[in-house]
């Protein structure tokens, strides 16, 4: 059997959310009618709309649909006329979406400097948007967000959360946090790929990307993805009710790493002194690229990822590792193994017995070419 531990690319829908979606896929009405066929559907997006709102704690009012994480962080960042400062770890969808954005550093932890962003918001002549995420998608390190959030708003900043990676894996609050704008994505909680939200504080209305039809508080036009949407809300209840079980998933990455440091000493875990999500493990084998590790451990039946795996083709070092102070080949030596809803102590066992088999293998043909050499 195989083992899947790439849960930050995505995780498997849960049962919970494709019953919603298969329901949802029988219903249709058009939302914006108001024949009863229409009313069906619009209680649907209605109860899906709450229960992601009750996620992260706020009402209904301020969730936008989106058809993902990506296009939620496009509308937060792109429409914004100003100065946008951020973190120089933040997933691609962020750093593409306003290329001339300036970056604030990270430190060897992974964690933003604040001095560096409390000069930039100082420097800043005109309005700012700070973007930050909360959880790294590589090595899981949590962001001081309210702290930022502090720190923005004595500067009259805004700032954008990009929860995509934590929301549904630890307790998220919008209004803990102070946020004036969260992302959030349907797939890395058991939700289906293709939908996720932008949520807006009151009183904040961020320039739509698509114009046209009023839907959405006419925060995003287009008929709504409503069977993404349905599902979405259906993880979104389970994720919630279940976010302890999801806590102690940090005993079982706690396990590996110990097995991992028992079968090599030179391992390296990035962020390990860092908050990190329960699920999260960035690990570092030196002198083999991650690529090839990925290929290694998927011929033995085991599915994990080499940096973001968004960008899981690009063979370029992981910015995020360069950013915490890596040099190339150590940046391009990491894989990521990420648990998930489903992953039991098994999938961690079979990881680390391939893991430590070409850990081994690696060094046993380093001190053949010595020999050799
Ligand atoms: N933000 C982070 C931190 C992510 O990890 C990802 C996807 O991996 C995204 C945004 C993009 O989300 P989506 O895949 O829903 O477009």
């Amino acid at each position: 059997m195989d083992t899947y531990l790439d849960h930050n690319a995505t995780t498997p829908v849960r049962p919970e959310a494709a019953d919603a979606i298969s329901r949802a896929l029988t219903q249709h009405g058009n939302a914006s009618s108001v024949h009863r066929f229409g009313r069906l559907v619009r209680h649907t997006l209605d109860e899906a709309r709450e229960s992601v709102a009750s996620l992260v704690g706020v009402s209904p009012a301020n969730i936008v649909f989106t058809s993902g994480g990506t296009e939620a962080n496009n509308q937060a960042l792109r429409g914004f006329d100003g100065t946008v400062l951020v973190s120089a770890i933040e997933h691609d969808s962020v750093l593409g979406a306003r290329e001339d954005a300036q970056m604030v550093d990270v430190d060897a932890d992974g964690v933003l400097v604040i001095a560096q962003l409390r000069e930039k918001l100082a420097q800043s002549e005109e309005p700012a948007l700070v973007s930050v995420m909360l959880a790294n998608n590589e090595t899981g390190v949590l962001q001081p967000v309210r702290e930022i959030v502090r720190l923005a708003h004595e500067h009259d900043a805004l700032v954008h959360c990009d929860a995509v990676q934590a929301a549904g894996k630890i307790d998220v609050s919008f209004g803990h946090l102070g946020v004036d704008m969260m992302s959030v994505s349907a797939h890395k909680l058991g939700g289906p790929q293709g939908v996720g939200a932008l949520i807006v504080r009151d009183g904040l209305d961020p320039e739509p990307l698509l114009r046209g039809g009023g839907q959405e508080r006419r925060r995003r036009a287009g008929t709504e993805n409503v069977a993404g949407i349905a599902g979405f809300g259906a993880a979104a209840r389970i994720a919630r009710e279940k976010l302890e079980l999801f806590a102690e998933l940090a005993g079982l990455r706690d396990d590996l790493e110990t097995k991992l440091r028992a079968a090599f000493p030179d391992v390296v875990i990035h962020g390990v002194d860092g908050d990190r999500l329960p699920n999260t493990s960035c690990v570092g084998l030196p002198g083999m690229t991650a690529a090839i590790q990925v290929m290694q451990l998927d011929l033995a039946g085991v599915a994990v990822s080499s940096g973001s795996a968004c960008s899981s083709g690009k063979v370029a070092p992981s910015h995020v590792l360069r950013a915490m102070g890596l040099d190339d080949a150590a940046a391009q030596s990491a894989i990521r193994v990420s648990l998930g809803w489903n992953s039991v102590p098994r999938d961690v066992d079979r990881f680390v017995d391939a893991w430590a088999a070409m850990a081994q293998r690696r060094s046993a043909d380093a001190t053949a070419q010595r020999a050799v050499a």
